[in-house]
């Protein structure tokens, strides 16, 4: 029965008897405390972490995939399109309803099961709502983890959706180098289950990377099969001051051979993001002696092998050494202390960047060679096009990746300077220096404009064919 208080007037079609008979078919389905129409609650869902503001017809809360294919079933005979939602940490408006308030939204927050740990095959099964540090809270007594790193707590399969990469990328690959098999829920309703736990499995077509990036438009994920890995004994680092985007570059291709498998993260973050933490930022006190350097590098080394064995800072210090000396002039000081520290300087930025005016946060990779050529560029054809827009860029320049952070006083900026940017960054991206306008969040109605302009005719063929029929609101 609904036994939510009925929303006001005005609402439509909230209150209209058709979405009352669609509520009563997914209570009858899943059970009346798994449908809520109540708008407090409804808001949760409506707003995006950074983009998207929608409107929620209701919101589905399954327990079981059996309760998702339901639901989708019931909404598809009904006509009404669907929204999957993990932990609503998306950054491309991709996890909200649009305008109408027609959509239904699927959460999948009570799929929250570890449903086994195969220590022997260093693998973990769960269902498609588990928190990342869920996961990683239940691996951590037995030694294991699953590295994707990054500053929110994303459901697993919100991860899949977007591919997620994060701050580790660099040792452990993305979620798709760690996804060894998937359950879905397909837009017909159907359940697709491969849940094996495979390393090596050439059959002919990997159907699972159909959902992997994909923003959850072909099918809901419902669970997955996770490689794990052993849990680091010992992580050390240190902040180096380089002095120029070239000069990041150099250090990372003296580190990469000398420190091998143990970086685990190699961050550079401008001189104007760091400024604003140092301004705005939770911090106790400067790292530097003096003014941020052009580029501060974060490096992390980690191990599974315990520091009485392997000692991890004389091999980063010597590293280093050898650097300054072999390039002079690239980096011009080093700080260390504890690599904690670093890192929440590092997670700051996005927030303090809010402080300092309108943000435009653009996720985009280049190969990693070109990194300093493209912010250089960036930079040098923005001061001339939009001279009262700063450039604070920051990212995993150990695997091309830059979010590239455009600030602005707002009172400066014409109307319609977001999307003239975006379309120039992306455009330069793409174009000159062969990148991707979307590196990690994947596409949203915050990139659909440039998913029309770079994706191939044989790209959108072949998503016809897969998938006729899509969730959400991303028209791959
Ligand atoms: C502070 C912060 C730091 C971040 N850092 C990084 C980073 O370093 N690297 C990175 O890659 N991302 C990063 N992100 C982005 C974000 O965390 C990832 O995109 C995240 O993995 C999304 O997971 P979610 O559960 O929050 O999904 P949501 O935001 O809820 O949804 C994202 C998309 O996935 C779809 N979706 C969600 N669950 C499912 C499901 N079960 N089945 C099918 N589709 C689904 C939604 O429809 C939507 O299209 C960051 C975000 C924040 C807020």
């Amino acid at each position: 029965m609904i036994h939510q208080e009925a929303p006001a007037d005005g609402d439509a079609p909230r209150s209209s008897a058709a979405a009352t008979d669609l509520v009563l078919a997914l209570q009858g389905a899943m059970g009346d405390d798994c449908v809520s129409i109540d708008p407090t609650d409804l808001a949760r869902y409506e707003t995006g972490w950074r983009y998207g503001h929608g409107k929620a017809r209701l919101v589905v809360k399954p327990r079981t995939t059996e309760h998702v294919a339901a639901a989708v079933r019931i909404c598809r005979d009904a006509g009404v399109r669907i929204q999957p939602v993990g932990a609503n940490t998306g950054l491309v408006a991709a996890s909200t309803p649009d305008e109408s308030g027609e959509m239904v939204v699927l959460s999948l927050e009570r799929l929250s099961r570890i449903v086994s740990v195969d220590h022997g095959n260093g693998s973990a099964t769960v269902e498609g709502g588990v928190l990342l540090s869920q996961l990683n809270g239940a691996l951590a007594d037995d030694g294991r983890v699953f590295p994707i790193d990054l500053g929110a707590d994303p459901q697993i399969g919100g991860m899949i959706a977007t591919n997620t990469g994060g701050s580790r990328l660099v040792r452990y690959g993305d979620v798709r180098a760690n996804l060894l098999g998937v359950e879905v829920v397909l837009p017909t309703g159907e359940i697709w289950s491969d849940l094996k736990g495979l390393r090596k499995n050439n059959t002919g077509l990997d159907a699972k990377q159909l959902f992997v990036g994909t923003s959850g438009a072909f099918g809901i994920v419902t669970g997955a099969v996770l490689k794990t890995w052993p849990l680091p004994k010992q992580r050390t680092g240190a902040l180096a001051c380089a002095t120029s985007g070239e000069a990041v570059l150099s250090l990372l291709a003296r580190l990469e051979p000398a420190l091998g498998e143990f970086l685990t993260a190699f961050e550079a973050i401008s001189a104007t993001a760091v400024s604003a933490v140092l301004k705005h930022g939770a911090i106790d006190r400067s790292p530097y002696d003096g003014a941020p350097p052009a580029y501060s590098v974060l490096i992390e080394l980690s191990s599974a092998v315990p520091s009485e064995t392997l000692d991890l800072e004389e091999l980063l210090g010597a590293a280093l050494m050898e650097h300054m000396e072999a390039a002079e002039g690239d980096v011009d000081d080093v700080v260390v202390g504890d690599v904690k520290d670093f890192w929440h300087v590092r997670h700051q930025v996005s927030e303090c960047l809010r402080e300092e005016g309108t943000v435009l946060g653009l996720d985009v990779s280049v190969p990693r060679s070109s990194m300093a050529a493209f912010t250089s560029d960036v930079r040098t054809r923005l001061a001339e096009s939009h001279p009262f827009v700063s450039v604070a860029d920051f990212g995993h320049w150990g695997d091309g990746g830059s979010h590239l952070n455009l600030v602005w006083d707002p009172a400066a900026a014409p109307e319609g300077t977001k999307r003239a940017l975006q379309r120039e960054i992306y455009g330069l991206c793409v174009k000159t220096y062969g990148g991707s306008y979307s590196a990690e969040h994947g596409v949203g109605p915050h990139n659909i404009d440039a998913y029309h302009e770079y994706t191939s005719a044989y790209v959108r063929e072949v998503c016809a064919k897969v998938a006729p029929e899509r969730f959400g609101t991303v028209d791959l």
